[in-house]
C-alpha cells in the first residue's frame, strides 16, 4: 500500500501544480525562472532526487565556452558544418542570456579568454589553417571579430579565444535556487521519481502527483523515466590544495575539449579524460575510474608541469547527457510532457538557452 494522505495534502500539496520539473540543475531550474515570469500566478514545484542538485551543474568545471577549434572539426564530422556552426551560435546566446539574467558578479563570472592548448603539431597546423575561415563564419553570425587567434601559452602552440571566460558553479547554481525561492517555486529535495506517465508523477515509496505540465530535466539521467537517445557519460574532475606561484591563468582546453582545466585562484582545476574508457564511462553511478584519474595526474605533471610536491585536495565525478550529434533534445512528448535533457557537456553555456526554448513550447 502507497503512503496515507490526508484531503487537505491530496488537495493542495499534491495535486494542484500548473508545472512540475523533475530535476533542479540548471535547466530545471531555469525553466522554473522564466516560466514563473510569464505566470507569476502559477504553482511550481521542483522535484529533485539529491540533496543539491546532483547530476552536473554543481560538479562541472564553470567554463563559460563557445568551443575550441579541434572540438568543433571533431564535431563537423559527426553532425555537419551548418549544425556546428548553429550550436557556436546558440552557445553565444546562452552565455549572454545568462549573465544578463543572473548578473557577472552573482555567479562569479571571470572574463578570461580560453586557450586550446597543442602537443600534437599536425593537429595544431590544421586547426591554425582553419582560424581564418571560423573567424569570417562568426563575424557574420556572432557579430564578434576575430573569435580565435594562434598564439603560443607557457611554451605550448595555442589558438587563443577572446569571448570565454569562468563562472563559480556552486555561486551560479544558489544564486538560480535563491532567485526561484523569492518568485514562490517550491523545491522538494531528496525526492526520487520513479516514473512519469500522463501528468502522473510517481516518487519512490508510492507517492503519486498530477500536474497540469510537466518537465523532464534530468539531463544524464533520462534515460530512468523515458525512452530517448540520450545516454550517460560521467565526467571526472580534481582540484588541487594551493599551489605558489601557479602561474596558468584562465580556461585550458586540449585534445578536442576532451581535457580541461583552469585556475580557481591558486589552485589547479583538472578534469575530462573521458575519450579513455568511453564504454566504462557510459554511465549514470558517481565513481572513479583509475585510469582516468591516473592519466590526469601524469597531465598535470608533463604537461601542466606542476611544480614537485602538489597535491590534490578534492576529486569528484558528475553525470552529463550525451546524444549522438551533440543537440540538445527540447521537446513535448506527450501532451503535456515535455523533456530537455542531453545537453552533452555544455550546459553552463546552452543551460538557460534550452530552458527559455522549452518555455516558449508549453502553453497553458
Ligand atoms: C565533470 C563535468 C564538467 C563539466 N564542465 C562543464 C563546463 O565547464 N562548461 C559547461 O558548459 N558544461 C560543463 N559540464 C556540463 C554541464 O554541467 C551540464 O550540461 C549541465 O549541468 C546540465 O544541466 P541539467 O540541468 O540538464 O542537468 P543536471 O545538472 O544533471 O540536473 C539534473 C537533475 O535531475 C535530478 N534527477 C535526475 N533523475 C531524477 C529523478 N528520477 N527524480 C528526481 N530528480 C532527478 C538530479 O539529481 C539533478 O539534480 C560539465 C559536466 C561535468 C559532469
Amino acid at each position: 500500500m502507497g503512503r496515507e494522505f490526508s484531503f487537505w495534502e491530496r488537495e493542495v500539496w499534491l495535486n494542484k501544480q500548473d508545472l512540475l520539473i523533475i530535476g533542479g540543475g540548471i535547466v530545471g531550474a531555469s525553466t522554473a525562472m522564466l516560466y514563473k515570469e510569464k505566470h507569476p500566478d502559477h504553482d511550481v514545484l521542483i522535484i529533485d532526487k539529491g540533496l543539491v542538485p546532483e547530476g552536473a551543474s554543481t560538479r562541472n568545471a564553470g567554463f563559460c565556452c563557445v568551443g575550441t577549434m579541434s572540438e568543433h572539426l571533431a564535431d563537423m564530422k559527426i553532425a555537419g558544418v551548418e549544425t556546428v556552426l548553429k550550436r557556436i551560435e546558440r552557445k553565444w546566446k546562452g552565455l549572454n542570456l545568462l549573465k544578463e539574467t543572473m548578473g557577472e558578479d552573482l555567479i562569479g563570472y571571470e572574463h578570461s579568454g580560453g586557450y586550446e592548448i597543442f602537443t600534437d603539431d599536425k593537429l595544431f597546423e590544421t586547426c591554425s589553417e582553419k582560424v581564418e575561415w571560423m573567424n569570417s563564419e562568426l563575424k557574420n553570425r556572432l557579430g564578434v571579430d576575430s573569435v580565435y587567434s594562434v598564439q603560443e601559452y607557457q611554451g605550448y602552440p595555442a589558438i587563443f579565444n577572446h569571448v570565454e571566460g569562468s563562472v563559480n558553479s556552486g555561486m551560479l547554481m544558489r544564486e538560480l535556487h535563491k532567485r526561484i525561492s523569492k518568485m514562490g517555486v517550491r523545491v522538494w529535495w531528496n525526492s526520487e521519481v520513479e516514473s512519469v506517465a500522463s501528468k502522473k508523477v510517481s516518487l519512490k515509496g508510492g507517492v503519486d502527483i498530477h500536474a497540469e505540465n510537466v518537465v523532464i530535466a534530468t539531463n544524464g539521467f533520462t534515460k530512468r523515466l523515458i525512452d530517448l537517445p540520450i545516454k550517460p557519460a560521467r565526467g571526472f574532475v580534481f582540484i588541487t590544495k594551493p599551489i605558489d606561484g601557479f602561474g596558468w591563468k584562465g580556461t585550458f582546453n586540449h585534445n578536442a575539449g576532451y581535457v580541461y582545466f583552469r585556475n580557481v585562484d591558486n589552485r589547479l582545476l583538472l578534469g575530462g579524460a573521458r575519450d579513455l574508457a568511453k564504454e566504462e564511462e557510459t554511465t549514470d553511478q558517481f565513481g572513479t575510474n583509475q585510469k582516468i584519474r591516473d592519466y590526469l595526474i601524469s597531465f598535470a605533471n608533463d604537461v601542466i608541469r606542476l611544480p614537485k610536491g602538489w597535491e590534490i585536495d578534492m576529486e569528484w565525478s558528475g553525470i552529463m547527457g550525451v546524444t549522438e550529434n551533440k543537440e540538445p533534445i527540447i521537446e513535448e512528448t506527450e501532451k503535456g510532457l515535455f523533456v530537455a535533457a542531453g545537453l552533452s557537456g555544455m550546459g553552463i553555456a546552452i543551460g538557460m538557452q534550452v530552458a527559455s526554448e522549452l518555455c516558449a513550447k508549453i502553453v497553458r
